[in-house]
């Protein structure tokens, strides 16, 4: 299954994100995380987007495309993902349609969570003030000032994607305002079309991504040759436990990329 989170920054993608990873045994794709992964790793990359996202601003296309692209290449992905964050601007659906056309395959849905505005201020400066109160270390955009961007960010160049995807028949809408439990048995109706069609495989994923293939072999993307910062940002979130402090907040510990791969290569 392949799916899009769609929701203003505290709509809660995160934690619904992790318990469709838990249902469907798929990856959770997270640029956000991938992006912090590159701005703690110092990397080209996370050097060119640490002070955007400081500033509760978008990152360019170009490079969140790049990210997603070399991550939805990795052999975990293969059985499916969950975009979380990604795309959020038109120019990223676009170019994710096209990633996906090259590999014949198509998403599956698109999950909308609609939240008020006041709420999810009220939302987010509540998780800040339990973060200070636990002594844990705030995103530099945990901050009024950004947030109020990252919204006004989400209204101007996220939310048309709602109309991007209604158009091509795959947007399904649902009230994130409701107990987290509500909004995750609201999706999983949702959702029950498309979990019960077979799950579509890459069109002969061996031969047909053999360009990219010696590149992910052994999952060492970027480790053999000349690496782009992209490429280097994409292993930093895979080799990076994802933090669910901030997004399921400490509901679950696991990492979910990482704990993925066993199941797979049973599978496979
Ligand atoms: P998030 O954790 O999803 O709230 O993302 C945190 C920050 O990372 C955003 O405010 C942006 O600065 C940047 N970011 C994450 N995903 C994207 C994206 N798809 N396009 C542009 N910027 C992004």
């Amino acid at each position: 299954m392949r799916l899009v989170l769609l929701g203003p920054p505290g709509a809660g993608k995160g934690t619904q994100a992790q318990r469709l990873v838990d249902k469907h045994g798929i990856v959770q794709l997270s640029t956000g995380d991938m992006l912090r992964a590159a701005v703690a790793a110092g990397t080209p990359v996370g050097l060119r987007a640490k002070d955007i996202m400081a500033r509760g601003e978008l990152v360019p296309d170009d490079v969140v495309v790049a990210i997603i692209a070399d991550r939805i290449a990795q052999p975990d992905a293969r059985r499916g993902f969950i975009l979380d964050g990604f795309p959020r601007t038109v120019p990223q659906a676009q170019a994710l349609d096209r990633l996906l056309a090259q590999k014949d395959l198509k998403l599956d849905g698109v999950i909308e969570l609609k939240v008020d505005d006041g709420i999810l201020m009220q939302r987010i400066e509540n998780r800040i003030g339990q973060m200070r109160a636990r002594g844990e270390p705030l995103r530099s955009d945990d901050n009024p000032e950004s947030l109020k961007k990252r919204l006004s960010a989400y209204h101007a160049q996220t939310a048309p994607l709602a109309a991007y995807y209604r158009d091509r028949g795959i947007l399904k809408t649902t009230n994130g305002m409701a107990p987290i439990e509500t909004v995750t048995r609201a999706i999983g109706r949702l959702l029950e079309p498309a979990a019960r069609r077979p799950a579509a495989r890459p069109k002969s994923p061996p031969k047909a991504a053999s360009g990219r293939k010696s590149k992910v072999k052994g999952r060492r993307a970027g480790s053999g040759g000349r690496k782009t910062g992209a490429k280097a940002a994409a292993k930093a979130a895979r080799a990076k436990p994802r933090r669910s402090s901030r997004k399921g907040a400490g509901k679950r510990p696991k990492n979910a990329v990482s704990s993925r791969p066993r199941r797979l290569t049973k599978r496979r």
